[in-house]
């Protein structure tokens, strides 16, 4: 129970009160104390325009540098989604290559733009059109690049990508994801399911290219909304990667953001002074109710609270920031999940809060008469604690359906409770939204399978040594 009284707020006075509304009318740039102000950050922080976009610079190639993480001759991959925060950090990229030669930007680039449009229902016209507007907007911007469709995430193969510079020729094979997310029932999870998607076809495709890091465009203002939401959603332990400046949970390829000090406000004013187009595409709960998804309310929580409040976001984003994880570099053994690679967090402790929500989840289960988990107690272990043997369907193989070889193909049967063993706590909650009779994607089964191999080499070897 809350033990904060009304009566101790009788006033509005005892509340914190709103910011005023920012004005720019007659005020002086506070930096150079001479040009009118275009700018109002922080409420009362006034700039020019030319004091506000020298400062936007120094604040990205600030981000990068003190990272001390990208080498001048890296290779990078840039995702770029047409909207404000890839638009923004492909001009500075591009201006920065202009600079003097010691400032000079010298990384070797890809853009590439990965084309969800099939799951967000849009039809293969109105995709060939905004792959078209990205092309546009990509050379405008100095680049060229490439393409790859969501459809490719599901598989173990290399991504198949086009340069965007060719006319896409067939986008009608997207029926596997767009199968998949009509299977799944709600939208925080069909969210969350995109957004992991599109990190794994990220590293994929950086993987095929030969880049060495890849750059997303997460704004503060994105990643204070990915704090909160990503608590709500079970993602807590995960949160340093999910948010930090470096996403390190793949060994070869690291994920950076370098727009993370960027606002939305300050992102708009950048397009603006520079007089850049942005590529709007709808998203998966465009035009839907705020509490369609855990994502959205949060989104409207902190969008509102920081249009009266202009701290809020750097306050959520700050925090989030003080947040660490061990260095996973340092144990290649250590088990991570099979869909979003983190680190795994159902390992129990005595105190994990998992084991007290599936401890509860089991008394719920029983009912007013059941007898307090006394069949967990007995087993010692809980619902999400997969013992050994309900791994058999995993395991077994049995004949092929399509074809007469006598040998017979290893055909899983993979249930999300075989696999969810693999799962993160966060990835959990998302298949267990997937409709039962949906197969599990390509590359999962084969993930979990690669991990079985794994688990009975070590019990062979912990047996052997014995
Ligand atoms: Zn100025
Ligand atoms: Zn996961």
């Amino acid at each position: 129970m809350c033990s904060v009284n009304d009566a101790e707020f009788e006033t509005d006075d005892e509340l914190m009160q709103p910011d005023e509304v920012p004005q720019t009318e007659g005020a002086i740039c506070k930096k150079c104390n001479e040009n009118n102000a275009e700018v109002v950050l922080r409420v009362k922080d006034t700039y020019c325009s030319t004091c506000f976009l020298a400062a936007s610079t120094h604040k990205f190639r600030a981000t990068i540098g003190k990272s001390k993480l990208v080498r001048p001759t890296d290779s990078i991959l840039i995702g770029h989604s047409g909207k404000a925060g890839s638009t923004v950090l492909l001009h500075l990229i591009k201006a920065g290559m202009s600079e003097a030669v010691h400032k000079r930007l010298m990384y070797k680039t890809t853009v590439l733009y990965v084309d969800d449009g099939a799951v967000l229902g849009q039809t293969v016209d109105q995709r060939k059109s905004t792959i078209s507007a990205i092309r546009e907007q990509v050379h405008g911007l100095g680049f060229t690049g490439y393409a790859v469709s969501l459809n490719e995430s599901l598989h173990s193969s290399e991504p198949k990508i086009y340069p965007l510079d060719e006319e896409a020729e067939d986008l009608k094979g997207d029926s596997d994801v767009v199968d998949l997310f009509n299977a799944v029932s709600s939208y925080t999870s069909k969210e969350e399911l995109l957004h992991k998607l599109r990190q794994k076809l990220l590293i994929s495709v950086a993987r095929s290219l030969g880049c060495c890091k890849v750059f997303t465009a997460d704004g503060a203002t994105d990643l204070a909304i990915t704090i909160l939401s990503n608590i709500a959603l079970g993602r807590g332990a995960q949160l340093p990667l999910d948010v930090g400046f470096v996403d390190s949970r793949e060994l070869d390829i690291k994920i950076l953001r370098p727009m993370r000090d960027f606002t939305r406000k300050e992102l708009i004013y950048y397009l603006n002074f520079h007089k850049l187009e942005t590529i709007q595409t709808p998203g998966l709960t465009t035009k839907k109710e705020p509490y369609t998804s855990i994502q959205k309310l949060t989104e409207k929580f902190v969008t509102e609270l920081n249009t009266e409040f202009s701290g809020t976001v750097s306050a959520i984003f700050r925090t989030g920031e003080k947040l660490s994880i061990g260095n996973l570099e340092a144990s290649n053994l250590i088990e991570t999940c099979a869909l979003c690679r983190a680190q795994l967090d159902t390992v129990f402790t005595n105190t994990s809060s998992l084991q007290a929500t599936e401890f509860s989840k089991l008394i719920s289960a029983e009912g007013p008469k059941g007898n307090i988990g006394k069949a967990a107690f007995e087993l010692k272990k809980f619902p999400c604690v997969i013992d050994a043997a309900e791994n058999v369907p995993l395991r077994d193989s049995k004949n092929c359906d399509n074809c007469s070889c006598s040998k017979g193909k290893e055909k899983f049967e993979m249930s999300a409770k075989n696999f969810e063993k693999y799962l993160c706590y966060g990835c959990r909650l998302i298949f267990k939204d997937l409709d039962k009779q949906h197969s599990i994607p390509d590359f999962l089964q084969n993930s979990v399978r690669q991990r079985i191999s794994l688990d009975d080499m070590r019990e062979e070897i912990a047996d052997f040594l014995l």
